[in-house]
């Protein structure tokens, strides 16, 4: 068990303070050593962030192409009849 910093004495787990002097006590829980927190990813959210205005454009530039394959298919149909 680990020492006090402040006074050297003997500190309880779960402890936050020393009862004896008051020390802040600098808890290193095996749990968080052996599993540490998650660090927030920067890729995917500015990904996510960035991906609904991709997706209008990639939706308004597809609209874009398939009107004018439409057009051009009609005026080509058109022309044929005409
Ligand atoms: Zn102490």
């Amino acid at each position: 068990m680990a020492g006090c910093s402040g006074c050297g004495g003997e500190l309880e787990p779960g402890w936050k303070f020393c009862i004896r002097c008051g020390a802040r006590i600098q808890v290193l829980e095996p749990t968080r050593e052996s599993v540490p927190e998650p660090a927030p990813e920067p890729g995917p959210a500015v990904e996510a962030r960035e991906s609904p205005m991709r997706t209008a454009l990639l939706i308004g530039g597809g609209l874009v192409v398939v009107a004018g394959a439409i057009w051009l298919m009609a005026a080509m149909v058109l022309r044929a009849i005409g």
